[in-house]
């Protein structure tokens, strides 16, 4: 059993800039941080992440350190990507694109895509990146929600995703490819020549703080994927969170280990280190434990920003792995996606010396709403506090249009937000009904449930379409799936709700075993009163099926929906 509280680390080499969350609280306002970045001409995200930096001595530090998949390797200042980002700029308005037409981007993590990303939001059209390990059906449908005017994409992924659909994307009207061992298409336009070829210089237009920047798709988690917008004024909130949930300090080195093709990849791999002045990782390989602690030791990272399934994956591969490396520089280990399980938790402490620092916050969200702070104990497996600036509730809907605000400690809850922090989304594309749902009296509900303890932190129980409902019980998976992942045998685990006549639902798991463990009727008994002993009988499953692996989607959250519906 893991213990319930660490108490915060004496401090690391730089001292945390929340050093005490109370009086951070009493202090902070979104308009100062606002008033810090908002220029004559309005708020432009691409103004504050590369404009700002490449005018001054920021220009010659390397902004973005990228890692190639063959070993290649290219570090990149602030100066050289702001050249880049106006290049792409200019060859975006030589083709006729301007402020609110959609530029998509199906790229692996390339240096280009940064530029692009950029340079879409310098010229004030919108930026909507698509994950590159899409197959066609989700780019068709996210293409044409988003009317997408131009994409950005390689010669190899064009060719094997792009050309055999675009006959379905009849708006697309530009496709620019960044060469690699593939030759350019003819009907595509070659980055060497339409970006390349473009003018060093571009002007960045008066924008309005409420221009649309990003719009991004939701996971897919619990049913089709929503379309999110985003306006500049987002990027005060990655700021503000990239100081102080993830405690950047100038001198990082970061890295977040998430796909700009994911919101978190956009919002903290590509806006928020930029706009805090840092180096950051760009590490284009797929996950494997070795390279990813390799490049942890290599590149000195001092800020790491990763993912339960990702840490679950290291646990896996075992500490014997970890300890071959010096990870000593790591000072901030944060985590969001999913539900970190303590376990997970205090492994951070055991093979980095700090223990990861879990956060909350959604697509819809825009940023960091809720998270562990450097200066704060740890409860592993509470998401943590709400950031400075951000009001966080349990509520009950009463109605379609009001609510409960629960006050009573640990009683679970709709997680709900008080409306005004600057990365709020302003709507889902053409899904205005949807839209509205989510708000009841002067909430923003979240979909998803929790509690709060008395002394104020979150803890997540479940998604509300996942919660099980078991002889009037309502129980969380996350509970669940924690315990069974505190047995050394366990690698992954999804709890679901099986329908049963005369419960409702029981608890059923899946788990997945770590290398050198076989699954056998002994190892079912075990685990089964492993959960029994710990959460008591009501909420203990009642039912353990092994499986290789656990689904996952392409966010690689944990697909309880899809386990369901195998069950069913
Ligand atoms: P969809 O909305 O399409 O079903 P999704 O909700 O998975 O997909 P995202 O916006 O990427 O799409 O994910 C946000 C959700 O991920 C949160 O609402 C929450 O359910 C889960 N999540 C994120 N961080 C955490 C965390 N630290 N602990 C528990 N759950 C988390
Ligand atoms: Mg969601």
């Amino acid at each position: 059993m893991q213990p319930a509280v660490i108490h915060a680390k004496p401090c690391g080499p730089v001292p945390p800039n929340v050093r005490d969350y109370e009086q951070a609280r009493r202090g902070f306002r979104w308009s100062d941080v606002e008033a810090e970045l908002l220029g004559v001409r309005g708020l432009n995200i691409a103004e504050v992440a590369i404009e700002r930096h490449a005018r001054g001595e920021q220009a010659r530090k390397i902004a973005l350190r990228w890692r190639g998949r063959h070993g290649d390797a290219r570090d990149i200042t602030y100066g050289a990507l702001a050249v880049e980002t106006r290049r792409f700029g200019n060859a975006l308005r030589h083709l006729g694109v301007g402020a609110g037409d959609v530029v998509f981007a199906l790229c692996p993590r390339i240096p280009e895509l940064y530029a692009a990303a950029l340079g879409t939001l310098a010229i004030q059209a919108v930026f909507s990146p698509l994950f590159a390990a899409f197959g066609p059906d989700p780019i068709v449908t996210r293409m044409r929600a988003g009317a997408g005017k131009v994409l950005v994409t390689t010669a190899s992924l064009y060719a094997r995703k792009i050309a055999p659909i675009r006959d379905l994307l009849p708006g697309l009207q530009h496709v620019i490819v960044v060469a690699d061992d593939r030759e350019i298409p003819a009907d595509t336009l070659a980055w060497s020549d339409a970006v390349l070829g473009q003018l060093p210089a571009l002007d960045i237009a008066p924008t309005p703080p409420d221009t649309l920047a990003l719009l991004h798709f939701t996971s897919g988690t619990t049913g089709k994927p929503k379309a999110a917008m985003h306006v500049h004024r987002a990027v005060v909130e990655h700021l503000a969170t990239a100081r102080m949930a993830l405690d950047l300090h100038p001198d990082d080195v970061f890295w977040c280990t998430a796909d700009p093709g994911w919101v978190t990849g956009t919002s903290y791999g590509l806006i928020a280190p930029l706009v805090a002045g840092v180096t950051s990782v760009v590490d284009e390989s797929d996950f494997l434990a070795e390279h990813w602690y390799e490049l942890l030791e290599r590149e000195h990272v001092t800020v790491w920003y990763t993912a339960p399934t990702a840490i679950r994956m290291l646990m896996k591969a075992g500490p014997d792995l970890a300890r071959k490396h010096d990870l000593s520089r790591v000072r901030v280990a944060a985590s969001v996606g999913e539900p970190l399980n303590p376990e997970a938790v205090m492994w951070g402490r055991d093979v980095l010396g700090t223990p990861f620092l879990d956060n909350w916050w959604q697509t819809e969200t825009g940023g960091i709403m809720i998270a562990n702070f450097l200066s704060m104990d740890v409860r592993p497996g509470s998401m943590g506090r709400p950031l400075p600036g951000v009001e966080a509730a349990i509520v009950k809907r009463t109605s379609d249009t009001a609510v409960d605000v629960i006050t009573t400690p640990d009683t679970e809850g709709e997680l709900a937000l008080r409306p005004g922090w600057p990365s709020m989304f302003r709507g889902y594309l053409s899904e205005d009904a949807r839209y509205r749902k989510c708000f009841a009296g002067s909430w923003y509900l979240t979909g998803d449930l929790a509690r709060q303890d008395a002394d104020g932190y979150f803890w997540f129980v479940g998604r509300a379409d996942d919660v099980i409902k078991s002889s009037g019980h309502l129980i969380g998976p996350f509970e669940v799936e924690s315990v069974l992942l505190e047995h050394p045998a366990v690698a992954e685990a999804g709890v679901i709700g099986k329908p049963d006549p005369v419960a409702f639902e029981i608890v059923k798991a899946f788990v997945a075993l770590k290398p050198g463990y076989a699954a056998s009727d002994a190892l079912r008994q075990e685990l089964l009163g492993l959960a029994r002993s710990r959460l008591g009988a009501a909420v203990a499953p009642k039912e353990i099926d092994f499986r290789p692996f656990i689904p996952k989607n392409r966010a690689g959250k944990i697909m309880r929906r899809l386990l369901k519906a195998q069950e069913l």
